[in-house]
């Protein structure tokens, strides 16, 4: 009975693998096209300070501007990348990209930090630590202000080559966060070893800090672990003024969501920097009514 269940299962699904690995093969060949012809893009999503609810930097994040379907967005691309080792060319375009704009923002004068996404093949990849030695030669301004981002959980497939590769990293004096914090699965004396400058809190605890007293212990706890730590905290997705109240008195040192701004192609990134722009809760602001 196992047995022809186990055949008809296979009849009936081999058609659907076919599907799926035709659809593989036709993402290959566009993102080998896309790399090709320049089709990726970053945008920069506003880090903020929640102290003064100032602009502090901007997290880059890829997109893939694709002549047939649009502007396609990392879910629908960066885990077949990943998957397929696609992702170390991807993400050298990403790093020359991040590096050179920190090179022209420095170079304008502005203070600006930028922070990239390393996927856990980057990371582990042997040859990660020359290709930053060279962009540093190339963009030596860049130095002061590039973060490089890793995920706990990628930091923690291989916990003690994870912190060979972030000293070396910080041998270079590159910023070292820790994205998506908490839904890993660290623990306290391996974070101790971890040079790590910011832990960003992952955006599935901020979402319903206000409502689940559960969410918030959990975010309260990180910003007090980030602290004893000796490192900064950011937290992610914030999407409502109430969020930002809740953090900034929580003591959260930065954040990033909707709320303030979605990320944005550079020059309307840009453009909002122009403004100069004071990320505040109305009641919370001391010169709210005064203008
Ligand atoms: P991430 O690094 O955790 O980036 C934050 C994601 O949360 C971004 O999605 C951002 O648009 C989104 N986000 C920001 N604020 C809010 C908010 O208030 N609410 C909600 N619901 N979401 C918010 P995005 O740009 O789609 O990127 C998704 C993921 O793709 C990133 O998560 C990162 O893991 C990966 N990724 C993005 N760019 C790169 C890249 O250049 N290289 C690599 N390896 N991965 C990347
Ligand atoms: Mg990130
Ligand atoms: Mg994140
Ligand atoms: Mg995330």
């Amino acid at each position: 009975e196992a047995k022809r269940q186990g055949r008809n299962d296979f009849a009936h699904f081999s058609p659907l693998l076919e599907q799926r690995s035709r659809e593989r093969l036709q993402l290959r060949q566009d993102l080998e096209r896309a790399l090709e012809n320049g089709e990726f893009l970053l945008h920069y999503q506003p880090l903020v300070d929640m102290q003064t609810g100032r602009i502090i930097g901007a997290e880059a994040l890829i997109r893939w501007q694709d002549p047939q379907k649009g502007l396609r967005s990392p879910a629908e691309f960066i885990p077949f990348a990943e998957e397929s080792g696609l992702i170390l060319p991807i993400g050298e375009w990403v790093m020359e990209e991040a590096f050179r704009q920190a090179q022209r923002w420095a170079s304008q004068g502005l203070d600006l930090r930028v922070s990239i996404n390393l996927s856990t093949r980057q990371f582990q990849s042997p040859s990660l630590i020359l290709k930053l030695e060279s962009l540093l030669q190339e963009c030596p301004l860049a130095r002061r202000h590039l973060e490089l981002e890793i995920t706990e959980s990628a930091a923690m497939l291989d916990p003690r080559a994870s912190i060979r590769t972030m000293n070396l990293l910080k041998s270079l004096n590159l910023r070292i966060a820790i994205d998506d914090f908490g839904t890993g699965y660290s623990s306290l004396s391996y974070l101790k070893h971890v040079p790590a400058d910011v832990i960003k809190i992952d955006q599935s605890f901020v979402r319903d800090l206000i409502d689940d007293p559960d969410d918030a212990a959990i975010v309260r706890t990180i910003i007090a672990l980030a602290r004893c730590l000796g490192c900064e905290c950011l937290a992610e997705g914030i999407e409502t003024a109430e969020h930002f109240e809740a953090l900034r008195e929580m003591g959260c040192d930065y954040g990033q969501g909707y709320w303030m701004s979605r990320p944005l192609a550079l020059p309307a990134f840009e453009e909002l920097l122009q403004r100069n722009p004071c990320f505040m809760p109305a009641d919370q602001n001391p010169l709210a009514g005064l203008s």
